[in-house]
């Protein structure tokens, strides 16, 4: 099989972008297009034909070596495909089924975390696509407890972006604790917040949703989906939020979403690592009972929760497609802000 494979790490050169770690070699293709045998399922598993997959921020991380994978890796954990072969034990799904895979790749069961229902927090937890193989691949294996059905009402590749984009930011919303009416904030207009953003006109229509972006053309895409008030972290929208949530790579714009949140305030951090430090002044940013929470990995009920909410409400995905062997191009694209919308890639095609 075809697949994308990192094989040590590199800071990604793109246009524009100063280099932040001399100490890594410099490329801008990280993944190197390799043949590799079709990996067979283990005890518990299944092999999945993948369709679409979804290219995500944490790739870059990774590459980069701010989340470290193992190495080699193939990257990627937003698949959607349909299972062709089944390990030992298999029973709850079957050959055929179309199933979609997510960064939750399998945790423990057994530790304090596991049982009360938070395995994003598990010790053991394992990530598809960084401590397991992913799928920038024509095929990968998965856990059958650990593989979702996708609404009937997407098509494969717009289905892909569902799986982290959107099922992390529903992450962040929840424990944001938003109430109905209340001013939120959304920072970055990526994958995920493009998603969100629907989901919060859908529980929440009495909310406000101010957007900050530094692209031109994510705030135009923010104002097509209905945020009341979309501009660049450096302009100073209407009102003060009372939740935020952060789906930027860099440091930066913390301190500028603390400024901007009532006394009370809460933002929620929806990003792996940053790319540049935080600095934060307590009177200045903290002070008045604002706090800041971060989102680690996901659980498998927030994937469910979230597919369902999507599948009812057709949440929109706007997306750009590239073959397996663009990834590269899809990630400087992405580290660049360029993507409007997801990026997928298509392994079978
Ligand atoms: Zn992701
Ligand atoms: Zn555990």
């Amino acid at each position: 099989m075809k697949a994308m494979v990192l094989r040590r790490f590199y800071e990604i050169e793109v246009p524009g972008e100063p280099r932040r770690y001399p100490e890594l070699p410099s490329t801008s293709d990280p993944l190197e297009l390799v043949e590799l045998p079709v990996p067979e399922p283990g005890p518990g598993q299944v092999l999945i034909k993948v369709s679409a997959c979804g290219v995500c921020h944490t790739e870059i991380d990774e590459i980069e070596g701010r989340r470290r994978p193992k190495i080699p890796v193939i990257p990627g954990h937003q698949a959607v495909g349909r299972i062709v072969k089944v390990g030992d034990g298999v029973s709850r799904v079957k050959i055929g089924d179309r199933v979609g895979v997510a960064w939750v790749g399998w945790a423990c069961g057994s530790c304090t975390y596991c049982v009360s229902g938070l395995e994003n927090l598990c010790g053991d937890f394992k990530a598809t696509g960084c401590d397991l193989d992913g799928c920038y691949a024509e095929y990968m294996v998965a856990y059958e407890d650990y593989v979702y059905s996708v609404p009937w009402n997407y098509e494969d590749p717009e289905a892909a972006p569902l799986l982290c984009g959107g099922a992390i930011g529903y992450r962040a919303l929840k424990l944001a604790s938003v109430k109905d009416g209340m001013a939120l904030g959304l920072v970055g207009f990526g994958a995920s917040a493009h998603q969100i953003i629907q989901v919060v006109k859908h529980l929440y229509p009495n909310s406000k949703v101010i957007v900050l972006t530094r692209s031109r053309e994510h705030i135009e895409l923010a104002r097509e989906l209905g945020a009341d008030w979309a501009g660049t972290p450096q302009e100073n929208p209407p009102e003060k939020i009372d939740r935020a949530i952060d789906f930027t790579p860099i440091g930066e714009t913390i301190p500028r979403i603390m400024e901007l949140l009532k006394p009370g305030g809460k933002l929620i951090v929806n990003v792996i690592r940053k790319r540049t430090p935080i600095t934060l002044e307590y009177t200045k940013h903290l002070w008045m009972e604002k706090e800041i929470k971060t989102v680690a990995n996901i659980t498998r009920n927030d994937i469910k929760e979230y597919l369902e909410i999507a599948g009812k409400n057709k949440i929109k995905i706007n997306y750009q497609t590239f073959k397996l062997e663009e990834a590269n191009k899809a990630l400087r694209l992405l580290k660049q802000g360029k993507i409007k919308g997801a990026a997928v890639l298509l392994p079978n095609t």
